[in-house]
């Protein structure tokens, strides 16, 4: 199993998990030619997608979706609650494929596993995918852990985990106060004290990767989101990944 990230943070989100013969995006936050180009860096192209897999319905997440699946007939999975937050703009009529936000399903040769979280969205869930040897646990939008969350991402062999803020840089910012209040609230985006503390309660025995996920641009440094990550695991911070708003990161190998 490998995966990549094709841009992670507000202005869109997309990464590809690839096992045998199955290569899956996990939600499209940026239109089809910008994800041709991007899975071209990657090898890839659309026609080798498997479909597309939608957290929720915020614009980073889905923007491209219904496009991309329309345009290359594609597979979309997302949950109910989903698909009605997000269908009225989607204008184009792909495969969609609903999913029960606790039930695990396969597609070829990937196990999904769905979770619910708490965040702002009608039915968001985030996923852990395996192929039956390597478990990989992808969580980009958390207001807040919960005990089910972390009973799903306990020992991962690979984790991509949101870091959205500091949570000082947050409150010493220009964004206006409603909007400070829904980021950093149990329905918002975890700031990296929230994630290192996420982090720490699981078993990290087996992880090959730990990557920072949609990173606040204004109000967050890649620096900082290292450094609570590895305080937490007693590594170098080198060793902790950051997924870039426009490049993402390249391929992931779990072996
Ligand atoms: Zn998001
Ligand atoms: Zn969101």
């Amino acid at each position: 199993m490998r995966f990549a990230s094709l841009g992670s943070g507000s202005r869109g989100n997309a990464l590809v998990v690839e096992a045998g013969a199955t290569c899956l995006l996990l939600d499209c936050g940026f239109g089809p030619r910008e994800i041709a180009f991007k899975l071209d860096r990657l090898g890839l192209s659309p026609e080798a997608l498997s479909g597309i897999l939608v957290t929720h319905e915020h614009s980073d997440h889905v923007a491209g979706a219904f496009k991309l699946a329309a345009r290359h007939r594609l597979a979309v999975w997302m949950t109910h609650g989903t698909l009605m937050a997000s269908s009225a703009g989607c204008g184009e009529s792909p495969r969609v494929e609903l999913i029960d936000g606790q039930q695990p399903f396969q597609v070829g040769d990937l196990e999904i596993h769905p979770f619910p979280v708490p965040h702002d969205a009608r039915e968001p869930v985030q996923f852990v995918f395996s192929d039956g040897r390597h478990r990989l646990g992808v969580v980009t939008d958390l207001g807040s852990s919960t005990p089910h969350v972390e009973r799903m991402l306990t020992g991962c062999d690979a984790l991509v985990l949101e870091c959205n803020h500091d949570a000082g840089m947050l409150q010493r910012g220009g964004y206006p106060p409603h909007l400070k209040r829904r980021i950093a609230g149990r329905f918002g985006h975890l700031d990296n004290a929230a994630a290192a503390a996420l982090l720490a309660g699981l078993d990290t025995s087996r992880l090959q990767h730990l990557i920072a996920a949609h990173l606040s641009q204004q109000n967050n440094l890649p620096a900082l989101a290292r450094s609570a990550m590895a305080e937490v695991l007693g590594c170098a911070e080198q060793w902790v990944g950051v997924a870039d708003q426009d490049t993402g990161f390249s391929w992931r190998a779990l072996i």
